[in-house]
């Protein structure tokens, strides 16, 4: 009757605060049945006892290409994402320098991404774009129909500081026409442009949304000379200084306020990293009610601080903050403030990361890392600690941004939706370590840490690819055309 039955596991679903043990089955790649003694006749069988079934993690926020070659990066990092329950990938992608390391219009560049990930990827994937140039900002509807491309994203400071602390130039690190300002003005024309097509595209118009990377290039160049002059500070607790909070706070305010004019109301803040930042967020969600905002944070930003994350490998945009700020963003978990919790998965191994004659250097060294496989045992451990219930964490890794993306077959564990799960021991104590990592990047930020639950099973659409904590089989995943099912 079922091709595959998961027995007597707690069952972990968002919006529903009961964990009942119960079997799960699955046919034809989706779940078919969840009750007690299902029958498992000529089924394949996994043995869920003392394990908790979480619907498989929704990844929406990663960076597959950004520093390594697509074509390689896809498929360890999408392995990484796999032993860590994540079974659903979206990745922001863009031209300019790295990724493709090129421009022109996405009705050429998407093709490319496409065929280069076709077969490469051990989870579902999909793709966020950045509308770099006016060109793509008139290539939206085509991104909807053609490619199901619904959420586009805008990296507020790039207009003038460089991705990792310094200014290039901008034209030619954007590979923008030489014409064209990448700057607020532009920001409110993708605004104008997603609002546009929400009218044309009313059946897709939920998941028509705008992410913004909320940090003001202006603050941030001043306070970089400042740090940088005073010499006082180093390492990450310089690069926290040299991005203060209130530079996230004000940026906040700004694209808060573009929605409103441009009557845009599907806002995505992405990765928010400090106190500052979250009661910006307060504000503007109380000041434009009729803006439908969501909330994001990373996994790194919620399991550690400038203090403890490794050296110089712990440099990301937004930078990694003091304990008080990794506090506030835990309670913004706990009272809902926050929607969703993802990687910001960017593999940059250390001889790309670290400037080879002055490896003590933050300024010189690259911006961001990955994490994806500590999404969900990150997020088990520290909900046993803080009390928060695990439906709460399903809804963070998995429900809310699958909503939100237009992934309407993923993120929940209800019959109809695509079967996947992460099985997960959630009293097994492990120690982190980089070279237990499928991921080709060598290190972590999070080196020697300890977490308190271990994945170890997954099952994408009804077929098992992690067991026993390792990745089996071809990579399995497909291509997620938005909105999806
Ligand atoms: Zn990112």
């Amino acid at each position: 009757m079922f091709d595959l039955v998961v027995k007597n596991v707690h069952v972990v679903r968002p919006n529903k605060s009961e964990v009942e043990v119960s079997d799960i089955g699955i046919t034809d790649g989706r779940f078919a049945a969840i009750g007690v003694n299902l029958d498992d006749s000529g089924a394949r069988v996994i043995d869920g006892t003392g394990l908790h079934a979480f619907p498989g993690v929704v990844d929406a926020h990663m960076h597959f290409g950004i520093y390594h070659p697509l074509s390689e990066d896809i498929v360890t990092e999408s392995r990484t994402a796999a032993t860590g329950g994540v079974t659903s990938g979206i990745s922001y992608m863009r031209t300019g320098k790295y990724y493709l390391n090129k421009g022109g219009p996405y009705a050429d560049f998407m093709p490319e991404v496409l065929a280069t990930s076709e077969g490469n990827s051990f989870i579902d994937y999909g793709y966020h774009l950045a509308p770099m140039t006016k060109e793509h900002i008139t290539e939206i509807p085509e991104l909807i129909e053609r490619f199901g491309v619904p959420s586009y994203k805008i990296f507020m400071f790039y207009g003038s500081h460089g991705l990792h602390g310094r200014s290039d130039d901008q034209n030619a690190f954007l590979m923008t026409p030489p014409d064209e300002r990448y700057d607020y003005a532009h920001f409110e024309f993708i605004m104008r442009g997603a609002r546009a097509a929400m009218d044309r595209f009313p059946e897709a118009a939920d998941y028509i949304s705008v992410s913004l990377h909320c940090e003001t290039a202006e603050i941030m160049r001043a306070y970089t000379r400042i740090v940088e002059e005073e010499g006082e500070l180093s390492g990450l607790a310089a690069y926290n200084a040299a991005r203060p909070p209130h530079s996230e706070g004000l940026a906040i305010a700004v694209a808060s306020y573009l929605a409103h004019e441009t009557n845009f109301p599907n806002i995505n803040l992405l990765h928010l990293s400090s106190e500052k930042a979250i009661e910006s967020a307060r504000l503007m969600a109380e000041t434009f009610p009729h803006v439908n905002f969501r909330r994001e944070v990373t996994i790194s930003h919620l399991m550690t601080d400038y203090n403890h994350a490794n050296g110089l490998y712990g440099k990301v945009n937004p930078p990694l903050r003091p304990r008080s700020d990794v506090e506030a963003l835990w309670s913004a978990v706990a009272d809902g403030t926050i929607d969703w919790v993802i990687s910001d998965h960017a593999c940059c191994s250390d001889e790309f990361k670290i400037d080879p004659g002055d490896r003590d250097n933050v300024w010189l060294a690259k911006s961001g890392f990955g994490g994806t496989e500590f999404i969900l045992p990150g997020m088990v451990s520290e909900a046993q600690k803080r009390d928060i219930p695990f439906h709460r964490v399903a809804e963070l890794v998995s429900w809310n941004a699958a909503q939100r993306y237009g992934l309407r077959s993923k993120g929940t564990i209800e019959v109809g939706y695509d079967a996947d799960l992460a099985l997960i021991d959630t009293q097994e104590t492990w120690t982190v370590r980089a070279e237990d990592s499928e991921s080709a990047q060598g290190y972590s930020p999070l080196e020697g840490h300890e977490l308190t639950g271990k994945v170890k099973h997954v099952v994408l659409r009804g077929s098992q690819i992690v067991v026993g904590g390792s990745v089996v089989g071809e990579p399995l995943g497909r291509y997620l055309k938005r909105p999806t099912g």
